[in-house]
């Protein structure tokens, strides 16, 4: 039975060894090409999540039960980086429009 197995593959061999190196190859430029795509999505989304206001922001309250007292529910997320109310902490010309 192996006798015969033998046989068989030594008979394949010259179109088994080029198609497993064209496999091996390819799996491993897969493999790295995958890595690449993650690394470059990682960065991307680290980019849109550092884009987020909300820190820098005078309605946030750093409290995890009230995020900001404007828009709460949007505090924090990606729908926040366009927000038409943010305002800068150390914004004076509004504390004082707020004050008065
Ligand atoms: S007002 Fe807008 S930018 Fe400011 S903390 Fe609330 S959601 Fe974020």
């Amino acid at each position: 039975m192996f006798q015969f197995l033998y046989s068989v593959l030594h008979f394949f061999d010259p179109i088994l060894v080029p198609l497993c190196f064209i496999v091996a190859w390819g799996m491993t430029i897969a493999a790295i090409l995958g890595i690449f795509s993650a690394i470059r999505d990682a960065i991307a989304r680290s980019r849109q999540m550092h884009a987020i206001p909300c820190t820098n922001c005078r309605f946030f309250t750093n409290n995890h039960r009230l995020k900001c007292t404007i828009q709460p529910f949007t505090a924090n997320t990606e729908e926040a980086i366009q927000c038409r109310d943010f305002q800068e902490k150390n914004n004076n010309a509004y504390s004082s429009i707020i004050d008065s």
